[in-house]
């Protein structure tokens, strides 16, 4: 991920009208920029470091609008909570370090047998899937 990122996600919000405040600014650059999924809390404490007066309203909101646009994806912890990663372009699964959050996105699967099983079985046509791995990352293993 490039600052790139930022600019961009920065540009859409600012297309949909959403105002640009300094805080807001800063959680929108912490997500653009993370390689690793970040629950609201944590967020919030990186982005303390850099504007200690942050509330986490503030965090929760402008993490709201980024999904609202579908610019972050949920990932679902499996603690229950839940975290964020910057959403990927098309149809893309995640696989997900349980450790330290790293998270990479990967494409392909065959699906389709089981998806055309399970819907003769259930008499559901299944039009989307959502697919998350959680594993350990190659340092986390070492
Ligand atoms: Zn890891
Ligand atoms: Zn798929």
């Amino acid at each position: 991920m490039t600052t790139s990122s930022t600019d961009d996600w920065l540009s859409q919000l600012h297309a949909n009208g959403y105002r640009l405040t300094a805080p807001r600014r800063i959680v929108i650059d912490i997500v653009a920029q993370s390689q690793r999924v970040l629950s609201p809390a944590e967020v919030h404490r990186l982005a303390r470091k850099r504007y200690p007066a942050i509330g986490l309203v503030t965090v929760y909101r402008t993490l709201e609008k980024l999904e609202e646009l579908s610019l972050i994806q949920r990932v679902h912890q499996p603690g229950g909570c839940h975290a964020f990663i910057a959403a990927a372009e098309g149809h893309q699964h995640l696989l997900i370090c349980q450790q330290c959050g790293l998270a990479e996105y990967f494409s392909g699967d065959n699906l389709d047998p089981l998806m055309a099983n399970i819907g003769r079985d259930t008499g559901y046509i299944i039009k989307e899937h959502w697919l998350q791995f959680f594993g350990l990352c190659e340092d986390c293993r070492k």
